[in-house]
């Protein structure tokens, strides 16, 4: 699948979490802006909490920067207080929605089926879905990695036609790694990218899975970015703590691969 990674464009993404106040999210853009200004061949997203989005989406306008939320509901409009709908998303100005992040399955009982339903509820709307897997330490340490991963990236990919999938990013996100400040080496990292690679290539097929773009999320930082983006088959980053400080995120955003 060598070749096909030339047309991979990386993606770095930024999840913010529940930090940043409106106030707090412009003066993150406006501090992160002119450093990214002459970032080429990279898509650039960021993932402020909902209150902020459209905060955002004002302070991104003119710049490469993408807008993302962290989670949707699937369901269209309706009696789900507390919920966001897709269309609300982009109607906020995100081209992005983060789906089954580790701290919504762990936290908030999300599962591979509403994770499902959620990638298509965001396609519909014309979102791009960043859908998230990983195992916890105690299943790596289990022997259960593999499993994990087949089982979450076959819930994700659910009865979906190869279209859809090749409308959606994966982020491998290995729970043990998230806020941890430990990270996946770039070995391991590439074992799993190159797994789910496979499993879509079976799912779907070789042309969409060399298409897809599998990013690393897991403390990421500026002095980590670099050995990660040398493997095949990462293409680019989910990163947390680190997104929220704008020259540590300029820096990931202008890693350089050679390796
Ligand atoms: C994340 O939230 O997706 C993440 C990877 O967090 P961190 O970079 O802080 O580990």
């Amino acid at each position: 699948m060598g070749n096909a990674q030339m047309t991979r464009i990386p993606v770095i993404a930024g999840n913010w979490k529940m930090h940043c106040t409106r106030a707090e999210a412009r003066a993150l853009v406006a501090a992160l802006t002119p450093l990214i200004l002459d970032a080429r061949g990279r898509e650039i997203i960021v993932a402020p909490p909902f209150t902020a989005l459209e905060t955002v989406s004002r302070a991104i306008t003119g710049t490469p920067i993408r807008l993302a939320a962290q989670n949707l509901h699937y369901e269209p409009k309706g009696a789900f207080t507390g919920e966001v709908s897709a269309a609300m998303l982009r109607d906020a100005g995100c081209a992005a929605v983060i789906i089954g992040h580790s701290e919504r399955r762990q936290y908030f009982g999300e599962t591979d089926g509403g994770v499902n339903r959620k990638i298509r509820a965001a396609l519909d709307a014309g979102l791009m879905p960043i859908v998230c897997v990983g195992e916890t330490l105690a299943e790596r340490d289990g022997g259960q990695m593999t499993a994990v991963i087949e089982r979450q990236v076959r819930g994700a990919w659910s009865d979906l036609a190869p279209d859809a999938i090749s409308r959606c990013v994966v982020a491998y996100e290995p729970v043990w790694a998230i806020g941890t400040g430990r990270t996946a080496s770039p070995a391991q990292a590439q074992e799993v990218h190159r797994l789910i690679r496979q499993l879509t290539a079976s799912i779907a097929s070789d042309s969409l899975a060399s298409a897809l773009r599998i990013l690393y999320g897991g403390s990421v930082k500026p002095d980590n970015i670099d050995g990660l983006m040398t493997q095949a088959d990462v293409d680019g980053a989910l990163v947390g703590g680190a997104s929220l400080n704008a020259e540590d995120f300029a820096r990931i955003v202008s890693f350089t691969a050679a390796g």
